[in-house]
Formats: structure tokens, C-alpha cells, sequence
């Protein structure tokens, strides 16, 4: 097998697959084209089946073609975040010892100082699609035999946001994409007439695969931006059945003052996944638009693994069912036993989805896998009586305060609740006294800071006393990583000494 052929199967050639920021419409058989021409490219340059590709391009088609004919061609796609510096890449390179490199012509001569040029070529592609590896693709010819792998075969290599602390490369199959697409262009009823507005970065598991694997099994279109713009986006809408977004592209598009039940019609789904969607942003949207926000839940390690349903009530604040082919459980952290059915705990997953493991890293790997193989997530949540999930955060950003545990989000929404606070941090930082002391950092949006011992008091009757934060500090912003995740491991640093 082969993912491509996986996830091309279904094509009709003479079909639109793609519509350019430019308004070309690329179809079926210019895919086949562009990614034979491709893969023809990288056998020419030197790159064998299992040999890694790092990619850090600007998001074209060219990027997204590059992505699927590194797949054709048997070799391990790793996309890299555009916002990582030099020297962050030359962490990612020297640790997955990439056989070429892809990158903007900008940073050329950089990243050819990061490696011996007997171990890695470095070709370039620009934000129009231009560069060294098209110029090479021009020329090849515009049919490929698709390698065949093994479903146990790596496809990529995607590293992890680095929300907790250093990103792992997380080894995906040809097994684990394939699975995963099939399972959600079912669940989510995607079909050849599905027209996907594109507006996530594709160096992400959420752009790369979930929205772009799951519109090609479909054999659907779609309309692809270089980024998302809520403006724009919604002017897409009467010419578009769907869009998989961010949270944040929801909060932005509620502040157009355009959106409504008119303007969304056409639109039969609208995802969200990353990160927590407000239960608020969850219900102004049905309110503003007629239509619920299916939010589901994956991580770059397994890809997707729970999903709202898509009959059926769709919870603010859960992230809907176990998918058909994942087994979900609620483990204690400590000792991996079941917990009572409501309670909190670590969630665990098991499927065809969950990665082949870490890239270098085997003991890392090893703690976190259970022995009946079922994959530790490091997020913690609870199944309610009805079985749909609830994250309640990280484990690791769970305070355990004067030995009672502190979930964070429980803390985090009262805050949210008072006037003059945007969005708020709750983190643990260590205490003399208690172990982990609970620290409130409120986002105040440029206004300044509120006042302390008033927000401590506001929340003296909504809190138990134990969750009730010891100090409160304000910022105008919480800091996020390029993937738009709160960094509370940086503010954990930041605050390391506030009790000390
Ligand atoms: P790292 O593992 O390097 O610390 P990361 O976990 O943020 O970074 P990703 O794989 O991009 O890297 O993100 C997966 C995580 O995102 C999940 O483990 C979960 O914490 C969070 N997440 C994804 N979807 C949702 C959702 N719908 N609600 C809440 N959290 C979500
Ligand atoms: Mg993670």
C-alpha cells in the first residue's frame, strides 16, 4: 500500500481539488502531475524510501503537492513550523538527520551552514511556489510509479507543538494517517461535493492531515489560503460546505459583524480542534448562526481521537465520543488502573491511529505507553454519564496545593467570568509551605493591572479555599507558542521565585 494511492483512490481526474490563492483552479490530474514531477524531483535528488524530507516553506500548493509526493516517493515527510528560528532548526535537523532539506531561498545559506552537504541537499521553494526544487520539477516527468510501503512504514515525522517543553518527533505510518482519514470522512460525511475552506498552517497535523487527507479521501475541494483572515473566510462561506479551524478563527469570526444564519446556510460543518473552545465562543456562535461547532479532540502523536457527533448533540465544553476505531479510557495517573466511571483521570488511547513512537527517543517512547499497549496522552479528563469526554487540562499543569489537587481550567473560568479580564492563566509555582502555591496570570488586554486583593476576594464565595489563587499577576497578553497554545511552562519559569 501507499497513503497517496490511499487518499487518491476516489479521484476523479477531470475534478477540481484545488482552487489557488490566485483563483486557478488545480484539478485531480494536475495533483498527479505536480506530485509525479515531484517525486521525480526528490529520486533525483539523492532521496531513497525512509529518508526524511524536512520542509519549512511558506504554505503553497507547491508545499502541500511537495507534502504528498515525498509520500509517493516512500520517503518520511517532517514539516517545521515556518516560525522556528535558525537555531531551532538546527535542532530539528540534527535531530532527524534529514536527506534534503526544503526551504525559503531567504535562509538557504543558513541552513547550509547547518549541514555537511555529504549528508543533506538543500533545495529551496519561496511563498509563491518558486524556487531551486521547482526549477528541478519543470523539467521531470509527469508520471511516477507510487512506491509501495508497508502500513508500518513511516509517512512523517511531526513534531510536537512544545506546549509542555522540548517538541518530540512523533513517527506516524502510512497505517495511522490512512486509518484516521477514512474514520473521519465518515464520521464527519465527507463527500466529492464538500468544498473545504484551507486556512490552517500545513505544517500541523491538523492542517497537513486532518483537513487535507480527510477533503482528498473525499474526493472534495478546496479553497486554499496562505492563512486565515475571518474577513475573507466568511466571504468563502457562500461557496463552501466546510471549514476546520482553530479556536480562534471562531472567536474572529464572531467579531464580524456579518456572520449569521444567512451568511452561514451553505455551510454544513464547521470543526474546531487544537485547543479548548470556550463553552461561550460555543454558544454565541449557535446563537449568532443557527448551527453548533463540532469540536474534537487529537494530538500530533495519535491524530484524531475523540469527535462530537455529527447527528446528535454536539457539548459545548466536551470533545464529543471515542472514534469508532480508538478505545478511549480514564486511567489513574500513578498507576494506570481504571477509575471510578465520572472521575478524573489520565486519558489513555489505543487504535490504529496512535504513532509507531518518538524518533530517537526509545525510553521516552516506553514510558509512555502502558503495557496493553494503550498510549498515555498527558491530558486529563473525566467521561460523563452520557460518554462524552472532557479535557480538564494537562497533567502537567495540574497544582497539587497543600496536597489537594488544583485542576487549573476550574480555576481559570471564574476568573474569566469577572469583569475586565480577556482570558486568564492558572498556574502552580513552588511554595514554602504548601508544595505548589496557585497563581492566577490575568490578561487584561492593554488595560493595565486590575486590582489584586480585589480578584482574590471576587472569588473567595465561587472557590473552594485551597483553589483559591495566593497571588494574582497581570500581563496584557498571555503568551503562546506558534501554534497559538497557551505557554504555561514558560510561565512557570518566568515565576519560578514569586514565593521564595
Ligand atoms: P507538546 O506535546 O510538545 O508539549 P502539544 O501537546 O501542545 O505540545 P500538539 O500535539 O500540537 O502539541 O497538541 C496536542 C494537545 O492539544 C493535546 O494533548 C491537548 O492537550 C490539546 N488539544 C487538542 N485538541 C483539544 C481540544 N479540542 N480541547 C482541549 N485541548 C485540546
Ligand atoms: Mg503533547
Amino acid at each position: 500500500m501507499n497513503l497517496f494511492d490511499v487518499l487518491t483512490a476516489n479521484a476523479d481526474p477531470a475534478a477540481p481539488f484545488l482552487e489557488r490563492p490566485d483563483g486557478r483552479i488545480d484539478s485531480y490530474a494536475d495533483l498527479q502531475v505536480h506530485t509525479a514531477r515531484l517525486a521525480n524531483s526528490l529520486t533525483a535528488l539523492g532521496v531513497k524510501p525512509g529518508d526524511r524530507v524536512a520542509v519549512q516553506v511558506e504554505k503553497t500548493p507547491e508545499n502541500l503537492y511537495l507534502y504528498l509526493a515525498t509520500i509517493r516517493a516512500g520517503a518520511v515527510f517532517l514539516p517545521l513550523n515556518t516560525a522556528y528560528t535558525i537555531r531551532e532548526l538546527d535542532y530539528f535537523i540534527g535531530d532527524a538527520g534529514p536527506r534534503l532539506i526544503v526551504c525559503d531561498p531567504a535562509v538557504q545559506e543558513d541552513v547550509e551552514d547547518l549541514v555537511d552537504p555529504m549528508d543533506a541537499k538543500v533545495v529551496t521553494l519561496d511563498g509563491l511556489g518558486q524556487g531551486s526544487l521547482s526549477d528541478i520539477a519543470d523539467s521531470r516527468s509527469t508520471s511516477f510509479a507510487t512506491v509501495v510501503r508497508e502500513a508500518s512504514d513511516l509517512a512523517a515525522i511531526c513534531y510536537t507543538s512544545g506546549t509542555t517543553g522540548r517538541s518530540k518527533g512523533a513517527m506516524l505510518t502510512h497505517g495511522n494517517l490512512a486509518s484516521n482519514a477514512a474514520t473521519l470522512v465518515e464520521l464527519w460525511r465527507f463527500t466529492p461535493k464538500d468544498v473545504l475552506i484551507h486556512a490552517l498552517p500545513i505544517y500541523h497535523v491538523h492542517g497537513l492531515f486532518v483537513a487535507t487527507n480527510v477533503l482528498l479521501m473525499a474526493g472534495g475541494s478546496m479553497i486554499f489560503r496562505p492563512k486565515f483572515d475571518a474577513a475573507e473566510a466568511l466571504s468563502l462561506f457562500p461557496r463552501a460546505t466546510a471549514l476546520m479551524g482553530v479556536p480562534t478563527f471562531y472567536t474572529r469570526l464572531l467579531a464580524q459583524p456579518g456572520l449569521d444564519a444567512e451568511a452561514a446556510r451553505g455551510m454544513r460543518l464547521f470543526v474546531s480542534g487544537s485547543a479548548p473552545l470556550l463553552a461561550e465562543v460555543h454558544d454565541q456562535w449557535r446563537a449568532r448562526t443557527g448551527t453548533a461547532i463540532l469540536e474534537r479532540y487529537g494530538m500530533t502523536e495519535t491524530g484524531m481521537n475523540t469527535s462530537n457527533p455529527y447527528d446528535g448533540d454536539r457539548v459545548a465544553g466536551t470533545v464529543g465520543f471515542p472514534l469508532p476505531d480508538v478505545s478511549l479510557r480514564i486511567a489513574d495517573p500513578e498507576t494506570g488502573a481504571a477509575v471510578p466511571q465520572g472521575e478524573i483521570g489520565m486519558i489513555e488511547v489505543k487504535g490504529p491511529n496512535v504513532f509507531a513512537g518518538y524518533w530517537n527517543m526509545p525510553e521516552k517512547t516506553a514510558a509512555e505507553f502502558r503495557p496493553d499497549g494503550y498510549f498515555i496522552t498527558g491530558d486529563l479528563g473525566r467521561v460523563d454519564d452520557r460518554g462524552y469526554v472532557h479535557i480538564v487540562g494537562r497533567g502537567k499543569d495540574l497544582i497539587i496545593s497543600g496536597g489537594f489537587n488544583v485542576y487549573p481550567k476550574e480555576v481559570e473560568e471564574e476568573i474569566d467570568a469577572l469583569p475586565g479580564v480577556v482570558e486568564s492563566a492558572v498556574i502552580g509555582l513552588p511554595h514554602p509551605d504548601l508544595g505548589e502555591g496557585v497563581t492566577a496570570v490575568v490578561a487584561t488586554g492593554g488595560k493595565g493591572a486590575m486590582n489584586e486583593e480585589a480578584v482574590i476576594a471576587a472569588l473567595k464565595d465561587r472557590l473552594a479555599r485551597f483553589k483559591q489563587p495566593k497571588r494574582v499577576l497581570f500581563v496584557d497578553d498571555l503568551p503562546r507558542n506558534a501554534m497559538g497554545k497557551v505557554q504555561k511552562a514558560l510561565l512557570r519559569e518566568q515565576h519560578a521565585g514569586l514565593y521564595s
